[in-house]
């Protein structure tokens, strides 16, 4: 099931500016990026959101983690410090129903946001 842009990212059908892949998840540059670096981190399992993630996805989960980190080395922002962001559901502006993990940085940050 792919039926999400993320899930045609996650599959090849659609192309993307990818800083990171491997066999669990992807990582590419956000078409409308919020700060210098502006990375989407996704599993290439279709979860819709964090909510509807399961105890099964545990291990998932944290390499979507893991690999914000090293994508944060790799755009040189882990120093100086980033965020990252799970929007989950409508209501915190989720717009794409595959879980991505934003991870934003290389300027100030304000907290809270909004
Ligand atoms: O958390 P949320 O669902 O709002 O984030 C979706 C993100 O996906 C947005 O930052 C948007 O710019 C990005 N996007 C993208 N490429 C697309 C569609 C959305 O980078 N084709």
């Amino acid at each position: 099931m792919s039926d999400t842009i993320f899930g045609k990212i996650a599959n090849g059908e659609v192309s993307a500016d990818l800083v990171y892949e491997d066999e669990h998840v992807v990582a590419f540059r956000d078409l409308n990026p919020q700060a210098p670096v502006h990375v989407l981190v996704i599993p290439r399992k279709p979860i819709p959101t964090l909510s509807a993630a399961g105890t099964e996805d545990a291990e998932l989960l944290g390499r979507l983690m893991l690999t914000a980190a090293k994508v944060a080395e790799q755009e040189g922002i882990a120093e100086q410090g980033y965020r990252t962001v799970i929007n989950c559901n409508a209501g915190a502006g989720q717009t794409v129903y595959h879980l991505h993990l934003h991870v934003i940085g290389g300027r100030p940050l304000q907290w809270p946001p909004g």
